[in-house]
């Protein structure tokens, strides 16, 4: 057991509270196991005389050479409860002998006659400055795969060995100051009460994958791991984000109240998750999931989804040096359709370039990178890439019940133009005598407000409409999406969101075609009665939320959504519209007991 007295010579006083960033809802109260780790943060840098550079050198790569390794010893031991998130641990052995690293180190330690592990760490600042200078969290957030990945190397050159959490025994809180996916694959499940981390945030891999795992963690906490020492009884409240140290009689009773509520919810809400998303006044909506990568859709499944909205697939075009190929992709977009059918499955073409990062594709640096060559843009100025997906798209419609849909339209010719590509693509595939299906609907991406000012005209081009909210509230108010100095400003019911969101809908619904929504204001309860008094077709959101927002569908009616909406329309700000979901809801409004109680 690691000796951490020194660091807790001051007992913190009972009911001590930590705030995080809610990384995976749930209760759990027990005791702490603190994880030690080496941090590539603190390695020394030291001079190496010319002569013994080439041993340095060998030195590194036979540290990669043991990561490699050992982390492929970890993959083939995965166990079956992680399989769908390998994904990750194959990209970080892409990372073990990414160019900048692997090169990037060696060529530190030869300019510089420097030892490896300080090259190494240079080496890795650099590529995860790359990755922290993008706008989308979700990409931001992947400097910590970097980081995770580099770690397995510094380990084997100081000889720390992979921090160890295999062995644990008995039931416990995970406290680290970061959890690699190859770290957090090897707890065994059983044991894990919740996870504490002092880094991470909403999108870090052990968000995800906790999430996905119904485990509770609270992330970011800063210093949970200076404060908490193994053994210390604690409660994890990972839908506040708080984590409460020592706590007294009282405030373990309120919590393990809190705890069998909770339980009792979450069970409750997944036993009723195959029901339809019906309104007490018979209006049914249709509730879908946005993935990233195939191994979600078991989880849409079982979550009661009723097709997936938005299938994310830049993922694919990711870690690699090339683009995938057309039967690659293929493969991919017929095991969806395959899994899901009868099911929907809206397949979105690239969305990369800009914020979204893809190593192998040759993307120019720019100023304003959100306003830059991305999506559309970019799909429609590099042909051979987006034709291969159109053609992996078409074949695979014939395995399912497929759409095509396509992102940042702002224009009429975008559409035009991608509409055209995929009637060539597709009478290439007819003359070749390749099998795909001609008849696929074909929707556009309502995220840049000239595309919502245009919607009457965009209609007629298009079988349906997804809005993007999370661009188009970021183009709309001018707030950049992941910015903290205006994340306040980031408002999904901002009256001037609601008036855009109102417009697509009232198109679509003049000319005949669906709507949808796949932002992540569609996935938020609180937005559901302005959403269902527009009567949107369709919501799609991460698989977690489905169970829940369909529960809450069945407490609502469309007759009384439609006159909260006119009401909503007409309020000044954001914060007055939730005043009056407040105000005509109740104060719980929307939260099950358990999240009114931890409030309090
Ligand atoms: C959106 O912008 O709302 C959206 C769903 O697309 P993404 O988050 O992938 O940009
Ligand atoms: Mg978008």
């Amino acid at each position: 057991m690691p000796d951490t007295t020194a660091r807790h010579a001051v007992k913190p006083a009972p009911n001590l509270t930590l705030q995080g960033i809610a990384g995976s809802p749930g209760i759990a109260i027990g005791k702490a196991y603190l994880v030690e780790q080496e941090d590539v943060d603190v390695v020394e840098k030291r001079f190496v005389e010319p002569e013994k550079i080439p041993a340095e050198v060998r030195r590194f790569k036979e540290a990669v050479k043991k990561a490699r390794k050992q982390l492929q010893d970890v993959i083939e031991e995965v166990p079956a409860e992680f399989r769908d998130h390998i994904y990750i641990l194959d990209a970080h052995m892409m990372l073990l002998k990414d160019r900048m690293i692997y090169d990037g180190t060696i060529e530190y330690i030869e300019r510089e006659n420097v030892n490896a592990e300080w090259a190494l760490k240079m080496a890795v600042d650099e590529v995860k400055s790359v990755f922290k200078k993008m706008a989308d969290p979700y990409f931001r957030e992947r400097a910590s795969d970097v980081a995770h990945a580099s770690r397995l190397i510094l380990d084997n050159l100081l000889g720390t060995g992979p921090s160890n959490i295999s062995h644990i025994d008995k039931r416990v809180i995970i406290v680290a100051h970061d959890l690699s996916p190859a770290d957090t694959t090897q707890v065994p499940l059983e044991k894990v009460g919740a996870f504490l981390t002092d880094r991470g945030g909403q999108t870090s891999h052990t968000g995800i994958i906790a999430r996905s795992l119904e485990i509770p963690a609270v992330l970011g906490l800063g210093n949970a791991t200076e404060l908490i020492k193994t053994d210390d009884l604690i409660i994890v409240d990972g839908s506040a984000g708080v984590v409460i140290l020592d706590p007294d009689e009282e405030t373990l009773t309120r919590y393990k109240e809190r705890k069998a509520l909770f339980e009792q919810y979450q069970a409750m809400i997944t036993r009723s998750s195959h029901l339809p998303a019906k309104t007490t006044d018979g209006f049914q909506l249709t509730v879908m999931a946005n993935i990233e990568v195939l191994e979600e859709v078991v989880s849409v499944i079982d979550r009661g989804g009723d097709g997936i909205g938005l299938y994310r697939t830049e993922f694919l075009y990711l870690n690699r040096l090339t683009p995938p190929s057309e039967q690659e992709l293929f493969d991919n977009y017929r095991d969806v359709a395959e899994i899901m059918a009868p099911r929907t499955v809206t397949i979105r073409t690239l969305d990369i370039g800009g914020d979204k990062f893809a190593s192998g594709l040759q993307l120019a640096e720019e100023m304003n990178p959100a306003l830059g060559l991305r999506a559309i843009r970019f799909s429609l100025q590099s042909p051979e890439i987006f034709e291969t997906q159109l053609r992996a798209i078409l074949r695979a419609a014939n395995f399912g019940n497929v759409r095509i849909m396509f992102p940042m339209i702002s224009g009429v010719d975008e559409i035009v133009q991608a509409k055209q590509m995929l009637k060539q693509t597709a009478e290439s595939l007819e003359k070749a005598g390749i099998p795909f299906r001609a008849d696929i609907e074909v929707g556009a991406m309502i995220e840049v407000p000239s595309a919502v000012i245009m919607a009457d005209i965009l209609a007629r081009e298009v079988d349906f409409f997804s809005i993007g909210t999370n661009d188009l509230i970021q183009y709309s108010l001018a707030i950049d999406r992941v910015n903290k100095q205006v994340a306040h400003l980031y408002q999904p019911l901002h009256p001037a969101v609601l008036r855009m969101v109102q417009r697509v809908v009232e198109a679509a619904k003049e000319a005949g075609i669906q709507v949808y929504m796949c932002g992540e204001m569609a996935g938020d309860p609180v937005n559901l009665p302005v959403l269902l008094g527009m009567e949107i077709d369709a919501l799609s959101m991460n698989p977690v939320s489905i169970p829940a927002l369909k529960e809450l569908v069945r407490m609502l009616s469309l007759k009384e959504s439609k006159l909260f909406l006119k009401k909503a329309l007409k309020q000044p700000t954001a914060a007055d519209v939730i005043n009056l979901v407040y105000d005509t809801y109740g104060p719980s409004f929307p939260s099950a007991p358990f999240f009114q109680a931890s409030q309090d």
